[in-house]
């Protein structure tokens, strides 16, 4: 885990690269490209660059972000807006992101069913009465299955010059390795959980015996949760205030998976077109490579390369054919494109999906292109 901070550097002056609270960011992602969770849930986000961080991982589909102070939360908050890209291309998975105004020293059902729980350089910020309530509600009634606390490590603080007694003056306390530890594993064994001790920010050679400037715990549960629990235990009050949610677009929703294979339908049946014409008819290649003047003296002479067009139609056959100005792209071979296939699943969700909005032949077997004009209009 350690490997991704080997590059700090010691210069005299304690200078980390990348920049200490990068580091513990890093680390985060490092957790959930292992664990892959779900639902992340950050609390004391502040201005939410860790969940803007977190929002390009694409196995979550849900963040949430927690603070007391609404203003910070709220000053960049637009980062987790989607973009006008995301509706050009929208993702194959689903996102949700939700600022929360409350705290970690109160319960809210909308907390529930977090997979990663996410605390980093919070509980340093406690008040004392908030910090004994802390390990109910985050390892007792969130229960995720992973909770990481990051914390300074105040053994470190005589390396960093100009810190009298806390390294910010809205530090309540700052915890030696000892004190952290003792505290993280009491709240392990009170709520079943297992927690692995590690840390960002490496101490300069020779002083190694101080411990990474900023501490980490990593809590793994280690039951699954009974239902039984969440149902008698849990209240169902909500105390948070929600002051931002954006619902991602994603072609788990059904609107967007119509739009997205309806457009990749035809641009595909385009291509397969493209190509049938420019085999068949060499001019039309000629033509629409060619100068503009050109254009009057093509004329498409397209010729039916099956006998029968109806026996072709009912056997579904898989060959693109022409048949004087209507070209004819079986659904099947629109289907076997990677891009179509992986939208749909089966031929007969594609069917679904653009009924109604790609013209098809009359049994509903192929894309359908009158060519009749085409040329002219060029
Ligand atoms: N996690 C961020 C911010 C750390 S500063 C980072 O790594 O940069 C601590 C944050 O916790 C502040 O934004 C503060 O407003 C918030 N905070 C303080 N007490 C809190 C509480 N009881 N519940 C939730 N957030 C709290």
């Amino acid at each position: 885990m350690d490997k991704n901070f080997e590059e700090e550097q010691f210069t005299g002056i304690i200078k980390f690269t990348p920049p200490l609270y990068k580091q513990r960011y890093q680390f985060v992602k490092d957790l959930v490209r292992k664990y892959k969770p779900k639902k992340v849930a950050d609390l004391g986000c502040a201005d939410c660059t860790l969940l803007w961080m977190l929002k390009f991982c694409s196995c979550i589909e849900v963040l949430a972000g927690l603070d007391t102070c609404a203003n910070v939360m709220k000053e960049k908050m637009h980062r987790l807006s989607p973009l006008p890209v995301d509706y050009l291309q929208p993702s194959e998975r689903s996102l949700t992101v939700t600022l929360l105004h409350g705290s970690v020293a109160h319960k809210d059902p909308c907390m529930l069913g977090f997979d990663l729980v996410t605390c980093i350089e919070l509980i340093e910020h406690l008040e004392e009465s908030e910090l004994k309530k802390f390990p109910e509600v985050v390892f007792g009634f969130m229960a995720p299955s992973i909770v990481v606390i990051s914390t300074p490590n105040s053994e470190f603080n005589p390396l960093l010059p100009g810190v009298a007694l806390f390294r910010d003056p809205d530090h309540k306390f700052e915890w030696s390795r000892v004190q952290f530890q003792s505290w993280a594993l009491e709240a392990a064994r009170r709520y079943g959980y297992s927690v692995e001790f590690t840390g960002v920010g490496h101490p300069p050679t020779g002083m190694e015996n101080v411990g990474f400037c900023t501490q980490i715990g990593v809590f793994v549960r280690k039951y699954p949760q009974t239902t039984e629990f969440t149902q008698s235990e849990k209240p169902t009050e909500a105390v948070y205030k929600t002051v931002f949610k954006a619902v991602y677009p994603s072609l788990k929703d059904e609107k967007y998976l119509w739009n997205a294979v309806v457009g990749e339908v035809i641009f595909t049946a385009q291509i397969i077109k493209r190509s049938l014409l420019d085999r068949l008819l060499p001019q039309h290649k000629e033509y629409n490579d060619d100068l503009p003047e050109r254009k009057s003296e093509f004329r498409p002479q397209v010729k039916c390369f099956s006998e029968d067009l109806e026996r072709l139609l009912a056997e579904k056959s898989t060959k693109p054919f022409v048949n004087g100005n209507m070209v004819y792209i079986p659904l099947a071979t629109v289907f076997s494109f990677p891009k179509v296939n992986q939208l749909c699943g089966t031929l007969e969700k594609l069917r679904q999906l653009i009924a109604g909005e790609v013209v098809l032949s009359s049994d509903g077997s192929a894309v359908v292109f009158n060519i009749e004009h085409e040329n002219e209009e060029n």
